[in-house]
C-alpha cells in the first residue's frame, strides 16, 4: 500500500544569478550558477515525503547525469522510484535567469518528461494500492488523463495542480477530486480574476477547490461543505519558490491520515510557510516535525 502516488514531472532547474535578465541580441555577466532538482512532480513528492507521507513517483529521467541526480534527490527523501523510468536521450531542464528583484525567466525542455505519453507497465496497479494520487500539467496531458482515469476507475483520491496554466478539457477536469490552482491558474481557467468567484464557477466541474492566494493564504471551496478561508502565520519571505508545491505536498499526507479539510489545510499552510523562510525549492521544505513544532 502506497498512500501517495505522483504522476509528474523532474526537472533540473539551470538557475542563473544576474543582475538583470538580458534583452535580446545582448550578452550580460552573471554572478552565480546553480543546479538545483526541481520539476512540479518531484517536488510534490520531496514535499509529501518529508511531511511523513509513504510516496512512489512515477514519470521518467533522462540518460545522463541529471537523471542520476533526480532520481537520487528523491530516494534521498524517502520517494519509491521504482516505476521512475530512465527514458533514452537528455532529461527535462528548466533554465531559469533570477535578476536582482527576485524576477526570473525561464525556458523550460520537457526532455525526458515529454516521453511519458501513458500510463507504463506497473502503473495503474501502483495508483490502484494508493489513498491519492497527485497530478500537475508538466507532463503530456494524455498521461495525466490517463493517469486520473485510473485513479477514478479505483477510487483513489485525484488532486490536480494545474501547472503551468492553461485551459483544460473538460473530461480531465470531471475526472478530478480536488483543485489547487493559484490565483493566476484560477483565472486561466476560468476567465474570472476574483477569486472567490472564480472558485464558485470551478465547482461546477470539480466537488472540491482550494485557491491559493500567496501571503494572502488560501480559499477553499466545495458543493457540500461552507467556505474556509485560511490566513498564513507571520513570517519573513526569503524564497517562495516550491511553495506552492509543498503546500499540495502536505495537504495530501493530512488529508490521507483522514484530518478534516479545515485541519489539513492548516497544516499545508504551515509547511508552505516553513518553505517561503528558507532558499530554494526541494531544499527549502520542511520535514515532519518541524511541523508539527510550527
Ligand atoms: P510557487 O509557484 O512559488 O510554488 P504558487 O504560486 O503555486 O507558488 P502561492 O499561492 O504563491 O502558490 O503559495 C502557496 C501557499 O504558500 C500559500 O497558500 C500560502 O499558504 C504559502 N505562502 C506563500 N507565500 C507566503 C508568505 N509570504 N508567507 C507565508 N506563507 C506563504
Amino acid at each position: 500500500m502506497t498512500g501517495i502516488v505522483v504522476l509528474g514531472s523532474t526537472n533540473m532547474d539551470l538557475v542563473v544569478y544576474a543582475a538583470r535578465t538580458p534583452k535580446l541580441g545582448e550578452t550580460v555577466t552573471g554572478r552565480e550558477f546553480r543546479t538545483v532538482p526541481g520539476g512540479k512532480g518531484a517536488n510534490q513528492a520531496v514535499a509529501a515525503a518529508r511531511a511523513g507521507g509513504e510516496v512512489a513517483m512515477i514519470g521518467a529521467v533522462g540518460a545522463d547525469g541529471y537523471g542520476e541526480r533526480l532520481r537520487h534527490t528523491l530516494e534521498a527523501s524517502g520517494v519509491d522510484t521504482d516505476l521512475l523510468r530512465t527514458a533514452e536521450g537528455p532529461s527535462g531542464t528548466a533554465h531559469i535567469v533570477v535578476d536582482d528583484e527576485g524576477g526570473n525567466a525561464k525556458v523550460v525542455i520537457p526532455g525526458a518528461n515529454g516521453t511519458v505519453t501513458e500510463l507504463g507497465p506497473g502503473d495503474e496497479a501502483l495508483i490502484e494500492t494508493a489513498g491519492t494520487l497527485l497530478l500537475q500539467l508538466e507532463l503530456p496531458l494524455s498521461a495525466v488523463q490517463s493517469g486520473a482515469d485510473a485513479a477514478r476507475r479505483h477510487a483513489v483520491r485525484t488532486v490536480l495542480t494545474p501547472s503551468p496554466a492553461q485551459p483544460l478539457p473538460p473530461e480531465l477536469l470531471a475526472a478530478v477530486d480536488l483543485l489547487v490552482p493559484n490565483e493566476h491558474e484560477a483565472a486561466t481557467l476560468t476567465g474570472v480574476a476574483d477569486p472567490r468567484s472564480a472558485a464558485e464557477s470551478l465547482l461546477r466541474q470539480v466537488p472540491e477547490v482550494v485557491i491559493t492566494l500567496g501571503a494572502a493564504g488560501s480559499l477553499y471551496v466545495a458543493r457540500d461543505a461552507e467556505p474556509v478561508r485560511v490566513p498564513v502565520p507571520r513570517v519573513t519571505p526569503v524564497d517562495r519558490t516550491g511553495a506552492g508545491d509543498t503546500f499540495v505536498g502536505a495537504l495530501a499526507v493530512a488529508l490521507g491520515e483522514g484530518r478534516p479539510m479545515p485541519d489539513a489545510l492548516r497544516w499545508a499552510t504551515a509547511a508552505a510557510a516553513l518553505c517561503v523562510t528558507r532558499p530554494g525549492a526541494s531544499t527549502s521544505m520542511p520535514y515532519r516535525p518541524e511541523i508539527e513544532d510550527a
